[in-house]
């Protein structure tokens, strides 16, 4: 892409944390993504930069959108239309210049405004100490692209690293006097108290914009660029589960670097606990977690990638309904108020009844049934048992018994049982046996 000049930033202000523990140095410092500078909109230069421009040093990201009366229609020429903001916030406004620092277009282009460290014309009076970013197009009309929608992060990931802002917060802006997440939409600046306020209310950037900016901001913060955190989940000691049997974790002292999971939008601040478990047969799969104060979130993963949450969560349970069998499935337990304290978890597999492998099931014979004190099991010489459980009407396994032997039954209750048997080719069986 010729147009578009590579811009390297200079490494004086990047934020280097260095560890206590070891020589382990943590890098925020994400580049500057490709954009058209002013003579790439503009190659006869006609539309300069301002003379005397104010630097400003921003805390907070005011994201815009263009608001334009119109869908711009497939084909447009968005430098024509950078152009014609140009001539009107300077021609028609009055303005020095281009009110906005940064504009991104919905193919992903981002073009440079005012640029880095330049006071703007964009947040109603208020511009000290922010930076203005506008996706063109209106954003109660249309959906953002998701070209613009990455830019934007992009755009976000390197001010917040450059500036060393944390974009999953907020604070107090001097100028407006409000309380304001450091990516905000300009419409968060509506009502202002203060006087230099000329707003008189805004929709922009537009509702359909708007409403990303939480999970913009969360996405932003898991950038690696951003986190500096190499490996986002630790999924090396995860914790080995068994369906049915309750799981006592105790507290962490972990940091938290995951922010977010892809089944929900929310902020996760709590240390992240990994568990794993292979569920047998197919069918749900369910977490749930007990026992805890705070506000502990359980989540259900493909992979150790955030973004490969399955199935729905509500909170303290997460339930996948296609788990499959011989699939090893990661428990993520995670907090959105930064608790860290002990839990119970409790993961339960597809319910064993009528799911066997009749192969197997056909060639076991379990005596006596019903029975009292012990049990017995015969099977063909080819088969060699490797697991023996028994479980409850709950799908919980009260007893694993040797594979190789009788199974002592005397401390069970009476009631009605599945007996499942694994084999050497890990294939299950599950037989209904009677105790009274
Ligand atoms: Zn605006």
């Amino acid at each position: 892409m010729g147009i578009v000049k590579r811009h390297h930033k200079l490494t004086l202000f990047a934020c280097w944390v260095l560890a206590i523990h070891g020589l382990e140095i943590r890098a925020q410092d994400c580049e500057l993504p490709d954009y058209c500078d002013r003579l790439c909109w503009s190659p006869q230069g006609s539309h300069p930069a301002q003379s005397n421009p104010v630097s400003t040093d921003p805390s907070h990201i005011i994201v815009h959108h263009s608001g334009d009366n119109l869908v711009w229609p497939v084909g447009t020429d968005f430098k024509l239309v950078v152009q014609a903001y140009w001539d009107q916030h300077v021609n028609t406004n009055g303005w020095a210049d281009i009110g906005y620092n940064w504009l991104i277009d919905r193919n992903g282009i981002i073009y440079e405004g005012r640029g880095d460290g330049v006071r703007g014309a964009h947040f109603s009076c208020m511009n000290q100490s922010t930076t203005g970013i506008c996706l063109i197009g209106n954003f109660e009309l249309e959906v953002p692209s998701a070209a613009a929608l990455n830019k934007l992060k992009d755009l976000t990931a390197w001010e917040a690293s450059d500036k060393n802002i944390d974009v999953l917060t907020g604070s107090q802006h001097t100028s407006s006097q409000l309380d304001l997440f450091h990516l905000s939409g300009h419409r968060d600046g509506n009502p202002s108290t203060t006087p230099q306020s000329c707003a008189s209310g805004t929709l922009c950037p537009g509702e359909n914009l708007y409403s990303l900016l939480s999970s913009t901001r969360i996405d932003v913060g898991n950038y690696q660029c951003y986190n500096g955190n190499p490996n986002l989940l630790d999924c090396a000691d995860a914790v080995s589960l068994s369906c049915g049997v309750m799981y006592s974790g105790g507290t962490s002292t972990d940091t938290s670097s995951v922010f977010s999971y892809a089944c929900n939008n929310w902020t996760e601040t709590g240390p992240e606990r990994v568990h794993i478990i292979t569920p047998t047969t197919d069918g749900p799969l369910k977490a749930e977690l007990s026992g805890f104060a705070g506000d502990l979130d359980v989540y259900i993963l493909g992979s150790c990638d955030p973004t490969d949450c399955l199935g729905s969560v509500s909170s303290s349970s997460a339930v996948y309904e296609e788990a499959e069998a011989g699939k090893p499935y990661l428990i993520v337990v995670d907090s959105d108020d930064g608790s860290a304290g002990p839990y119970q978890l409790l993961v339960t597999c597809p319910t064993p009844v009528g799911t066997e492998n009749s192969n197997l099931g056909a060639s076991i014979e379990l005596f006596p049934n019903p029975g009292y004190d012990r049990v017995y099991h015969r099977t063909p010489a080819d088969i060699q048992l490797t697991n023996i459980e028994i479980i409850n009407g709950q799908g919980q396994v009260l007893l694993v018994a040797d594979p190789n032997g009788s199974i002592n039954v005397s401390q069970l209750p009476n009631g009605v049982y599945i007996v499942r048997f694994t084999d050497q080719f890990r294939r299950s069986a599950n037989l209904k046996w009677v105790k009274n």
